[in-house]
This record gives C-alpha cells, structure tokens and sequence, in this order.
C-alpha cells in the first residue's frame, strides 16, 4: 500500500492515541507553558472526539511545570528531586487541561502508569479495561507515567515509548507523536543540512532503527531513537503512526483528514505479538 492510500484510511480510524511532549507545551525561551497550543491541543481533541473518535492523550510535562512553580533553574537530576516536581507538576497540568477541557465540555480523565501497571497481568487487565469504561463513557483520558513514585526499576523513562504502550494496550487504531521535529530524518537536520525527510515507512527494521538519535531538547526525554522504539512496539501492535510536529497542533486534524505531514508508519501486525516482549529492561 503506498502512503496515499495509507493516509486516506486515516479518517476511518476510531481510536486515536495523540502524545504532546514538554517541548510542544512549553516556551522554549522561558520554560513556562505555552497556553495557545496547549488550547488548541485541546480543540483538536475534542473536535477529533465529536467526529465520533475515541480519543486518549498522553501528555508529558508534569516535571517541567513542576519545576516552574517553584522557581527551580536547571533542569533536576537527582530522582527525589524528579518525583517531587512531577508530583507538583502532574496536579497542575490536570487542573489546566480540566479547565480547558471544560470550556468545550468534555470529561477528562487522569490516568497514572508505571512499568508494573503492564508486567503484573491483574494490573495490565485493570488497566486495559479502566480504559474501555473510560472511552465508552465518552471521557478522554490523559495519561502519564506514575513519575512521582516509579524509580528506575519501573519507570518506562520517556513518554514516547508510553503512547505506544498505551495503543498496544487499548488496540488503538493510530498513534500521533507530536514532537518539535516534523517526522524522521537520515541523519539529525539540526546537525546535517544533508538531512534527508522520510515520508513513509512501510516496515521499521534495522536501517530505520539506525536513524535514531538523541534527544536534542533541553525539556523532554525522547529523542528520534525512542520514537523509532515506538514505532516498532505500536506497528506491531498493530497501530498505525505518525510523528509529525506539534508546533502547529492543527496537524492533528489534517492528519486525521489524510494530509500529506509527518513521517507516516504503516501498521504490521504481529501474530503473536506480546506486549511485555517489547520493555527494554532497567537501564540504572
Ligand atoms: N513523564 C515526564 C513528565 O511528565 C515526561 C517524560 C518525557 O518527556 O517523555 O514530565
């Protein structure tokens, strides 16, 4: 199947997983949250969710707000320091998102997750059907990582390879990776003006696995080679992908219509594909 026909399928989808890093949410010169895109987020999903679509965000920065609200300067290291900032953060990013969410009427609903939320069967299946109930109460649910109690044993560690997690888990139909990066690249575009855009991938092996570099952000976690992670566990899973750039959150709509943005990845279901399968295991 070529992308075009790939993208027009797009607007067939029913369950929609959308991820916003730190980087779409906040002003790079100052840190603080960019309360336009974060509003126009928030549009787009509820316009996505009154075309009838299942809707789920998972939205990182609560470490990043948490980090503002007191005034901290560098960015923390120290897990302690970490933890308390989310748990600061996390509260804050719900209360906005709430606010928003409710001037268009919508139900927002928070969901936590660490690494134990899936490798323990009895809490992947609480999970897996939190959601369902959720989705069929026609909530919205955000979702983000436990970061407030998940220490390095547990901790997926970035939000990329979350949203994949979360379409494996819900069986999502696509999975929208919105990042400061218009898609995938032959080399990093920041370094190499050779840089080549990649439209389309029809199946993530060991050639695009190799095209992932590091972060380059000073505010979020994921870097190229962790979207490429995800793009490997949610087509395996059968999701289809995009990442695409969030700057203007109104791609999220011209994606769902089968506009030509960001670096498409087709879904490859895997026979027996097995979540757990997919975790790398403790880096620390
Ligand atoms: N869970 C982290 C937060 O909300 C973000 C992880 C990431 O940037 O991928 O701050």
């Amino acid at each position: 199947m070529d992308s075009t026909t790939l993208r027009e399928n797009f607007k067939d989808k029913k369950r929609i997983v959308v991820k916003v890093g730190t980087s779409s949410l906040t002003h790079p010169e100052t840190g603080l949250t960019d309360l336009i895109t974060m509003e126009k987020l928030v549009r787009e999903l509820t316009d996505l969710h009154n075309r009838g679509k299942e809707v789920i965000l998972v939205s990182s920065g609560a470490i990043a707000v948490g980090r503002k609200t007191i005034g901290m300067k560098e960015r923390p290291t120290r897990l302690s320091t970490k933890q308390a900032c989310a748990s600061i953060g996390q509260a804050r990013l719900m209360m906005m998102y709430q606010k928003l969410f409710m001037e268009y009427n919508q139900v927002a609903a928070q969901i936590l997750m660490t690494k134990n939320t899936l490798v323990n069967g009895e809490n992947r299946m609480n999970a897996r059907n939190t959601f369902e109930m959720l989705l069929t109460m026609g909530a919205i649910p955000i979702v983000n990582e436990n970061d407030t109690i998940s220490t390095y044993e547990i901790q997926f560690g970035d939000n990329d390879t979350l949203s994949a997690v979360v379409a494996a888990l819900v069986q999502a139909d696509l999975l929208i990776l919105l990042s400061d990066i218009d898609g995938l690249f032959t080399d990093d575009p920041n370094k190499n003006p050779q840089a080549q855009f990649i439209e389309y991938v029809e199946h993530v092996d060991r050639h695009f696995e190799k095209m992932g570099k590091g972060s380059a952000s000073d505010v979020g976690t994921g870097g190229m080679s962790t979207k490429l992670k995800a793009a490997k566990l949610a087509t395996s899973a059968g999701a289809d992908m995009v990442i695409a750039n969030g700057a203007d959150m109104g791609i999220i709509h011209r994606i769902v219509d089968g506009q030509r943005a960001g670096t498409v990845f087709r879904a490859n279901r895997t026979e027996d594909f097995y979540l757990i399968d997919y975790l790398d295991e403790p880096t620390a």
